[in-house]
């Protein structure tokens, strides 16, 4: 029951033992097998557990386009006026700059030689650099709530092609303030249609905030406690 049993891409194998890990913490034994199979998950985690991992592995390895398959995005077209918003078909919601750092680090790690790319948007610094980023086209998208808005706002990002949308330290992110920011994302990804779309919400602490946000966001999930 190693990393095998979820029924990640070859690919996502590969890079599993690129990155030296041997067997799936407690977290990833039990949440990756629930997302490959398509549900929705609350699952409660600390720091430290393998969480990144735990949403990393199954989300790239459904991104994966089936062999012979494009990834869905060209190189853009970087000289044109008519700039068409960036459709990311992953989003992960993180409370932090260095913690949405840390989780692009290893979704590109788990991406090696997938033909996915792995951008990351955070606030309190210039929008210049990661403006260029999406512009080259984006599959997994890594933001803080903020920066997120603002960028959609602005047409950078479109966020109606999201298929999996992984909300990590959601303590964190209520307790920072950002609720309004998370449901203003929610409810842009769900017009002008609600989209076919499977949610992860991970967060060390299960309070009656958090449980409102499962309640909302969530459909038929499951619950994982580690
Ligand atoms: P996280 O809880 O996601 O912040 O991960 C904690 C640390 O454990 C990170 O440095 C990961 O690279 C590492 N890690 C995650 N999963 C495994 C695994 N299955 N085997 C060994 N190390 C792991």
């Amino acid at each position: 029951d190693g990393f095998e049993a979820a029924g990640l891409a070859e690919a996502v194998l590969r890079n599993v033992a690129r990155c030296g890990y041997e067997s799936p913490t407690p977290v990833q034994r039990y949440a990756m097998p629930i997302v490959m199979a398509g549900r929705d998950l609350m699952a409660c985690a600390q720091t430290g557990s393998g969480k990144t991992a735990a949403f990393c592995l199954p989300v790239v390895s459904g991104l994966v386009a089936p062999a012979g398959g494009g990834n869905g995005h060209g190189p853009r077209d970087r000289g044109s006026f008519d700039r068409v918003a960036a459709k990311p078909r992953a989003l992960v919601l993180a409370p932090t700059r260095e913690l949405a750092a840390q989780i692009n680090e290893e979704a590109k790690k788990f991406s090696f030689q997938t033909g996915l790319r792995v951008v990351v948007a955070y606030g309190g610094t210039p929008m210049f650099s990661q403006l260029r980023d999406l512009e080259k086209g984006v599959d997994l998208l890594v933001a803080t709530p903020g920066r997120l808005v603002d960028l959609v706002e602005r047409s950078r990002i479109s966020l109606e092609a999201i298929k999996y949308l992984v909300m990590d330290e959601a303590d964190r992110m209520l307790n920072m303030g950002f609720e309004p920011q998370i449901r203003k994302i929610v409810d842009m990804m769900n017009m002008p249609k609600k989209s076919v779309r499977q949610t992860m919400l991970f967060s060390a602490t299960f309070p009656p905030e958090i449980q409102r946000l499962a309640t909302d966001f969530l459909h038929n999930y499951i619950f994982v406690t580690v």
